[in-house]
C-alpha cells in the first residue's frame, strides 16, 4: 500500500480493507462492525479451506463432533471464562413474563427506554471457542481409551470486540483438532502441528512466521495470566500480515492446556491420572481473508500451487 501523504485524509488501511472487500461484494455489511454476511465466492474459499484441513487431518482418524454455536451455561461458568475473558463473552438473555409484562416489555421499546431487565439469562451461552463443548461431553464418558483421544470440532465463535478489522469478527468460523491424553501424547501433537500447520500456511503461498502468544486476559490480573502463559509456551501462533505489517493476524493457534480442563471436568487417563489437552484451531475467516490480501479478489487467477492445495 503507498505512504499516505500528509495532505491526504487518514486511512485506516483496516477500515480500507473491509471496505474494499465489502465493495468487491466478498462479504455483506449488517451495519455492525465485525458482524458480516458471506457471498458464494467468500464461502467458496471457506468450504475449500474446510476441505483441505479435512484431507490434512483424516489420515489421523479424528472423532468429528458438530455442536450449534450455543454452550450450555453451567458448562460456561465452570470453564472459569467469565474469570479470564468477561469482555468478549456473548450471553444469551430471553423474555420469561406475562401478559402484563410484555405489554411493558414493547413500551419500553416503544419509549426507547431500557428493556433489557425483563430479560433472563437463558440455559445457553455464546460458544467462544470451539472446543470448550466437548471437554465436559468427553469427561462423562469415564476414562480415556489407552491410545487417549483425538476430536475434530468446528464452529461459529463469538466475541464481543466490535472492530473495524475484518480480521477481527465478532462471529468467525473456528476449526479444530483436540488432543486428550497423557503427557507425552499430547505434547507430541503439539510439536507435530507446529510443523504441520506452518507447513500447509506456507503451502497456501503466505507469507507465515510463527510466535509466542497469550490469550487476551482481562484486568490487572489478566495480565499476570498473560505473562504466565507465554513463560510457560502454551500457546503458539501463525502470523500472517492481513491488514498490518507491524501486527500480523493469527491464523492458525497450537494451544496447550496442561491440566486446565481436567481440573474442572473429571478427565482421566486410564491409571486414573489427570488428563493434559491440547488443540489446533484454525481461523477459518481469518485464513479466507488472508488469502484474498496476498493473492487478490479474483480465485481464478491464484498461484497455481495454491488453487491446487484448495481444490486437488
Ligand atoms: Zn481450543
Amino acid at each position: 500500500m503507498s505512504a499516505v501523504s500528509s495532505s491526504s485524509p487518514v486511512v485506516d488501511p483496516k477500515g480500507a480493507y473491509r471496505d474494499e472487500l465489502i465493495a468487491a461484494g466478498l462479504l455483506i455489511s449488517t451495519g455492525v462492525d465485525g458482524i458480516y454476511g458471506r457471498s458464494a465466492r467468500f464461502e467458496q474459499v471457506v468450504d475449500a479451506l474446510q476441505d483441505s484441513i479435512t484431507r490434512m487431518t483424516t489420515p489421523d482418524k479424528p472423532e468429528l463432533m458438530r455442536f450449534p454455536p450455543l454452550l450450555s451455561r453451567k458448562d460456561f461458568l465452570d470453564s472459569g471464562y467469565l474469570k479470564g475473558f468477561p469482555h468478549l463473552a456473548g450471553t444469551v438473555h430471553c423474555f420469561c413474563g406475562n401478559e402484563a409484562d410484555h405489554r411493558r416489555l414493547l413500551e419500553c421499546v416503544e419509549e426507547g427506554k431500557d428493556w433489557s431487565d425483563m430479560q433472563e439469562a437463558a440455559e445457553v451461552v455464546v460458544t467462544p471457542a470451539a472446543c470448550y463443548p466437548i471437554y465436559p461431553i468427553v469427561a462423562r464418558r469415564g476414562p480415556l481409551p489407552a491410545e487417549g483421544l483425538l476430536v475434530d470440532v468446528s464452529s461459529y465463535c463469538f466475541r464481543h470486540e466490535p472492530s473495524i478489522d475484518p480480521c477481527r469478527m465478532q462471529m468467525f468460523r473456528m476449526r479444530e483438532n483436540v488432543r486428550i491424553g497423557t503427557a507425552e501424547q499430547v505434547l507430541a501433537f503439539r510439536e507435530d502441528w507446529l510443523k504441520r500447520g506452518f507447513a500447509w500456511v506456507e503451502k497456501l503461498e503466505l507469507p507465515v512466521a510463527i510466535d509466542l502468544a497469550n490469550d487476551p486476559f482481562f484486568g490487572r490480573a489478566g495480565k499476570l495470566m498473560a505473562v504466565g502463559q507465554i513463560d510457560q509456551q502454551l500457546k503458539f501462533e501463525m502470523l500472517v500480515p492481513v491488514t498490518s505489517e507491524e501486527n500480523p493476524t493469527a491464523c492458525v493457534s497450537c494451544n496447550y492446556h496442561i491440566t486446565h480442563f481436567s481440573e474442572i471436568w473429571p478427565l482421566r487417563d486410564q491409571n486414573g491420572e489427570m488428563a493434559h489437552t491440547s488443540c489446533v484451531a484454525f481461523g477459518i475467516e481469518r485464513i479466507t481473508l488472508a488469502l484474498f490480501r496476498h493473492h487478490g479478489f479474483d480465485i481464478d487467477s491464484w498461484p497455481a500451487g495454491v488453487r491446487a492445495e484448495l481444490w486437488p
